[in-house]
């Protein structure tokens, strides 16, 4: 007999993981978890894990801030699990170009209730002496945010899922959706047996382009190499510090809680062309030439002091990087009860929490404001040539921020 389930969620990511468990909190029915190896098998094994708010946009900065409520309490929210979250503050430093930028940020910020505030140079001197200001024109600080285990998290939302009843399965990949003669979704395919189902969430990240081409949907995703470096800081500057989003030289960093290394990755869009690839499954792992080095010097530069620290590791993870930078979140009308959340770049782990409900909502037919401004993120905002723009940006950093 041929297994059933109400709705298949496929990707074993951050979130996959989240869906899955706020549709089981809304006891949508009988839901699996498709991973097709294991869970954070992809973007979110690898992933910094900054969690903060400063986005141009104002929707995205919005959801930021739901996310980073989840965060503080996501064990109390998520049956005691750990996010590995660590609000250890979060400062965003600009050059000229960006000082009104900035300031126009902060106050469009705190208009959505967000705690965060122009900082005075001297003072975030005399918070981190080992930073080097000298090209930072003006700063500005969030105190609620920091950085959590994108796996941990994952694995967590996953563990949550399963206690409320989904069922979850790695090494399973979905290799076909297939629809009946209406063109409704049917059933999925997978090597160990076919699951009948009316509804698939696609969750599959850097795989989005080649999961649905069968179905001739067209899903503008590109699987892009990111890469960390890890520095060993010296012994007279070992304790942790708040995270820095550099947006003078293009790259955040931050440190470890147990451990004193400092981590670096790049958010120069510029440079994202060179690390894409044709398929996700031609990750493994590879660093591209120059860019660890150039990460390095960047490091070096706003942090002098680390000259005298060791680099103990260089690693790259994958992401999903659309045309405007931003996910694509629908439910598909060409394929009647396929539903989507792809494509998060940079931004996919602090936000999963506050996507995980309103796609739950979305699929279980819930509308509230918040499910109504999912509509931005639509698919066809690309056919549409009506790409996520916002009307405050930055000169380099484009839709990262
Ligand atoms: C180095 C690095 C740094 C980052 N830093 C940050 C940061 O500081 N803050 C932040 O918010 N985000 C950050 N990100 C981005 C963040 O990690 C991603 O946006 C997020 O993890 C995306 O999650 P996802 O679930 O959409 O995708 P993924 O984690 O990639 O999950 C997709 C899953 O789908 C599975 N899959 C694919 N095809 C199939 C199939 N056919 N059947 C079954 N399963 C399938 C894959 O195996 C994978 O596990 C970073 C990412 C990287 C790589």
């Amino acid at each position: 007999m041929v297994e059933t389930a109400d709705i298949v969620v496929v990707g074993g990511g951050c979130i996959g993981a989240a869906i899955a468990l706020h549709l089981a909190e809304k006891n949508a029915g009988k839901i699996i978890l498709l991973e097709q190896k294991s869970l954070a098998h992809g973007a979110s094994g690898k992933g910094i894990g900054i969690i903060r708010t400063h986005y141009t946009h104002p929707v995205l900065a919005e959801l930021a801030q739901l996310s980073l409520e989840s965060y503080h309490d996501f064990a109390e929210r998520y049956g005691g699990y750990d996010a590995g979250f660590h609000p250890c503050g979060y400062y965003i430093l600009v050059g000229e170009d960006d000082r009104q930028t900035l300031k126009d940020l902060v106050k469009l910020h705190r208009s959505l209730g967000i705690e965060v505030d122009l900082v005075d140079l001297d003072r975030l001197q005399d918070a981190i002496p080992a930073l080097n200001l000298t090209d930072v024109a003006i700063a500005a600080y969030e105190p609620n945010s920091g950085y959590g285990s994108p796996p941990q998290t994952t694995i967590a939302l996953a563990r949550r899922a399963q206690d409320l009843g989904v069922d979850v399965r790695t090494d399973t990949p979905v290799r076909e959706i297939k629809l009946d003669a209406e063109g409704r979704i049917e059933r999925v395919i997978t090597p160990s047996g076919e699951i009948a189902t009316r509804t698939v969430v696609d969750c599959v990240g850097p795989w989005a382009k080649q999961f649905t081409e069968h179905l001739g949907l067209d899903f503008p995703v590109a699987p892009v190499v990111e890469h960390v470096v890890v520095v060993e800081r010296p012994q007279e500057f070992s304790q942790p510090h708040p995270v820095v989003s550099d947006l003078v030289n293009l790259c955040y960093s931050r440190s470890d809680a147990d451990q004193p290394y400092t981590r670096i990755g790049n958010s120069n869009p510029q440079l994202h062309s060179q690390f894409k690839l044709d398929n996700a499954d031609d990750f493994h792992g590879q660093l591209f030439p120059h860019i660890t080095e150039e990460l390095t010097q960047k490091l070096l530069h706003r942090y002098p002091i680390l000259k005298s620290g060791k680099i103990v590791d260089n690693y790259s993870g994958i992401w999903a990087i659309t045309p405007d930078y931003q996910p694509i979140i629908d439910r598909i009308e060409q394929v009647p009860g396929l539903y989507c959340a792809v494509g998060f770049s940079g931004h996919g782990y602090k936000l999963s929490p506050v996507i995980g409900k309103l796609v739950s909502q979305l699929i279980v037919g819930e509308t509230n404001t918040l499910v109504g401004k999912l509509k931005i993120f639509r698919r066809s905002r690309f056919a549409e040539n009506k790409l996520i723009r916002s009307q405050l940006s930055y000169s380099k950093a484009q839709g990262l921020r």
